[in-house]
């Protein structure tokens, strides 16, 4: 596609910015790997060529083979911790400010829209932040895993209780957060989503895009709500974002 041609797209992007009223946003792993962490499904690049994901970030694996989930499992987390946000972060943080977004539901772990300045934001998938004991529920900074686990304690445990500690991070097999019902009516009440970087397979959060009055998919490959989309942008988050912004400003 001609440069002219991927102008429109962003023209009309902001069009549709300028008249919605509610315009809420939902990102998923694609949105950060301008900043180094691997998407699921993308080819060459993504996890899916390297382990099942499905598999090793599950209750079941922790649970049954503890030792498992906390070598291989947790190294798939290690490289997020590490990382900054990218200029498809900060745009959406510049989007919010400006009034334009009224709230991010994100489907990543990584809290770099946190950390680019997002402020409404529901993280459906947890975050790294924090773990917590599974038995007497306590919560402590993330890195207490991290620190067991290098001094050999698997499964890490609370110095409280004893109980197994966990990550907040939603595995396959954990239920998910109040915040997805927020998600969900924000997602069914507004005039406008914008779906960034997200291959929408992973359910529930793709019934997300079902409800929604207009919808814009910004992806590099292809997502299973291509057909319903009103626009497709198949662009860098980071290159599509600012063009979108720069239109909205002219
Ligand atoms: P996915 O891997 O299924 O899909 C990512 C999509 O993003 C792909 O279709 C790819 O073509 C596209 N993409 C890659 N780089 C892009 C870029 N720079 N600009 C625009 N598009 C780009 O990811 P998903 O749909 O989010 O599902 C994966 C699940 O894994 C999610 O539930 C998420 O919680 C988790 N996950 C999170 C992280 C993270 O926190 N950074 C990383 C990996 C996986």
């Amino acid at each position: 596609m001609g440069i002219d041609q991927l102008n429109n797209i962003a023209k009309n992007i902001a069009e549709l910015i300028k008249k919605s009223e509610k315009t809420c946003v939902l990102t998923g792993a694609g949105i950060s790997t301008e900043s180094g962490i691997p998407d699921f499904r993308s080819p060459k690049t993504g996890l899916w060529n390297k382990y099942d994901p499905m598999e090793l970030l599950s209750t079941d694996v922790l649970y049954r083979n503890p030792k498992l989930f906390y070598t291989e499992s947790l190294n798939i987390l290690m490289p997020m911790i590490d990382a900054s946000p990218n200029k498809a972060h900060e745009m959406l943080a510049v989007l919010e400010k400006e009034g334009y977004i009224y709230s991010l539901t994100t489907q990543n772990i990584d809290n770099l829209h946190y950390r680019a300045g997002s402020r409404n934001i529901y993280e459906v998938h947890g975050h790294l932040r924090t773990c917590h004991c599974m038995q007497c529920q306590r919560s402590f900074d993330f890195s207490i895993i991290i620190k067991k686990r290098d001094n050999g304690e698997i499964p890490p445990l609370c110095d409280k209780c004893a109980g197994v500690l966990r990550t907040d991070v939603v595995l396959f097999g954990d239920r998910l957060p109040e915040c997805f019902e927020d998600a969900f009516n924000d997602a069914r009440d507004c005039d406008l989503l914008i779906v960034i970087g997200s291959s929408l397979q992973v359910a529930p959060v793709n019934m997300l895009p079902q409800s929604a009055k207009k919808l814009v998919i910004i992806n590099m490959g292809e997502t299973l709500y291509d057909r319903r989309a009103d626009i497709l942008y198949h662009e860098k988050a980071s290159i599509a974002l600012t063009n979108i912004y720069n239109e909205l400003k002219k």
